[in-house]
């Protein structure tokens, strides 16, 4: 089972994933944890061009658009495996990403089809404002129309691709809750 987590910075992509992954471990599954962009070389060049003050660049969106594209496919291998063993793997971030980031949702479907497509994605959605606030001092790549752009992309998504939307405003014990729900009854538990 390949479950990945989406959303804007500041939705609390990273703490629910934790989260996630302990109830799951203290359940009695087996999980592998994964995100993107990951550690690789190229997970790193990637997180290096974010900081360049030019990355709304259209050229440059390309670029990172196949570097995603290449971290990720470096990163199936082990989540391949991880599910031949019967693990659960959660995702920060997949190939869905680069459809709401990158701009041409068709170039990047045929350069990600090495990308599994995962069983389960849940979109964590929030107010921009929201997001903004829980970002504030922090190393953030990402400000307020950005955001809203982003947020419309992930909602027609959602849409197209049956996503489960998780009301991201609410606390982190209730985000938790309704993440759990969801999972729960899609592993049978
Ligand atoms: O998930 P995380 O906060 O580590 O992502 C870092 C940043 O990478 C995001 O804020 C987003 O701006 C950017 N990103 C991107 N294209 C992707 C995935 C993430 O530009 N496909």
């Amino acid at each position: 089972m390949y479950i990945c987590l989406e959303g804007i910075d500041g939705s609390g992509k990273s703490t629910q994933i934790k989260l996630l992954e302990q109830w799951l471990y203290n359940c009695g599954h087996e999980v592998l944890r994964v995100f993107e962009p990951t550690d690789s070389k190229v997970g790193r060049l990637i997180r290096e061009m974010l900081r360049n003050p030019h990355a709304t660049d259209e050229n440059f969106q390309r670029t990172l658009g196949l570097l995603f594209a290449a971290d990720r496919t470096i990163l199936m291998d082990k989540i391949i495996d991880a599910e031949v063993e019967g693990k659960v793997v959660i995702s920060d971030r997949c190939f869905y990403s680069s459809i709401a980031y990158q701009n041409g949702a068709e170039w990047l479907s045929q350069i990600n089809k090495f990308a599994r497509k995962p069983d389960l994605v849940l979109l964590l959605d929030l107010e921009p404002e929201t997001a903004l606030m829980r970002c504030e001092g922090k190393d953030s790549f990402e400000d307020r129309s950005f955001l809203e752009k982003i947020r419309k992309k992930y909602l027609k998504l959602a849409k197209e691709e049956e996503f489960f939307v998780v009301n991201a405003n609410n606390g982190i014990n209730k985000v938790h809750e309704d993440i759990k729900r969801i999972v729960a009854r899609r592993l049978g538990m």
